[in-house]
């Protein structure tokens, strides 16, 4: 069964982790190599004749053409970080290869650092794997369905009705018998609006959705794709249903993973970073081998992210 090819694949241990990435240079030259697979780019002008000298132990590609002087981190998500790589590279592999998900909490355990430091670490990360993931479109069959977090789910400490409880969409690109292939979860407000501007963003034309009876779904046919519309009466009812056995399953998922790891967080605030974050996981769940350096390569060519950004409240786009 192919559930099972993929619970079993070999994936990175953390023998084989720690002989790749163990110590500083390791990481560096992986870095390097992730960030300038041709060779050095600068990131000012685009030239490629450079130099390279030591400051501090640091070393630094200064630009021929443009006198340009850059680190390896310069320019990326690790920008500014007084951290060595090789707790980066830890963090990156816990969160990559972990089947629901490592909290802030967990991972300063890990790493040895303090709880802020691995708090906006891990919200780095997500926001790399959000941005990498922010182009993902389904294609073909797709099951959707509507859920919350925050309310609904075992892991959030508010109920119904409370203004932390954030509702977003699922949406499961299966094969024509109904594997799931590909996901996309996006925070969204049910409404025929904001749910024609995902599909435009998120379906291509040639999809065909399958949907229970919410009525705004209906306008995802504004991206060309056509529509499927079961009405199931909701609730236990629809998890029956083989019709949306791969969305159903997700979401079962997606509360385990968050109800065993995090006991609260701020759902309003930061619900569309933990959503990519399972998004990009199960996206490339297929090769957990090589999920580390996919990672790594999104990591060194995503635009530095500073802490205020990321505790700003969130925004499109
Ligand atoms: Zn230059």
């Amino acid at each position: 069964m192919g559930i099972n090819k993929i619970q079993f694949q070999k994936g990175l241990s953390m023998a084989e982790f720690m002989e790749r990435y163990g110590t500083e240079e390791k990481c560096q030259a992986a870095l390097v190599g992730s960030r300038w697979p041709s060779g050095f780019v600068c990131p000012e002008c685009g030239g490629e004749r450079h130099s390279t000298f030591e400051r501090k132990g640091l070393r630094y590609w200064q630009c021929t053409a443009c006198r340009e002087q850059t680190t390896a981190i310069c320019g990326t998500i690790f920008q500014a970080t007084k951290l060595p790589l090789t707790r980066w590279f830890l963090a990156m592999h816990l969160l990559s290869q972990s089947k629901n998900s490592v909290s802030a909490l967990e991972l300063k355990r890990h790493l040895g650092v303090r709880y802020k430091t691995a708090w906006l670490m891990k919200h780095k990360l997500m926001q790399v794997m959000s941005v990498r993931e922010g182009s993902r479109q389904l294609d073909g069959r797709v099951e959707i369905d509507d859920a919350y977090l925050g309310g609904e789910l075992p892991g959030g400490k508010s109920g119904r009705g409370s203004g932390n409880k954030v509702p977003f969409i699922a949406a499961v690109q299966t094969t024509e018998t109904g594997h799931p292939l590909f996901a996309c979860l996006t925070r969204l407000e049910f409404t025929k609006g904001a749910m024609a501007e995902w599909a435009k963003k998120s379906l291509s034309a040639r999809a065909h959705v399958v949907s229970d009876g919410l009525w705004c779904f209906r306008a995802v046919t504004a991206s060309g794709a056509s529509h499927d519309r079961t009405v199931t009466g909701g609730g236990a009812a629809s998890a029956k249903l083989g019709k949306f056995r791969a969305v159903n399953t997700l979401l079962s998922n997606l509360k385990t993973a968050f109800s065993g790891t995090y006991h609260a967080f701020n759902f309003s605030k930061y619900a569309h970073r933990y959503l990519a974050e399972i998004q990009y996981r199960f996206n490339r769940r297929f090769d957990l081998s090589v999920i580390l350096r996919r990672l790594l390569r999104a990591s060194a060519v995503t635009s530095p992210y500073p802490e205020r950004l990321i505790r700003a409240a969130e925004h499109c786009g």
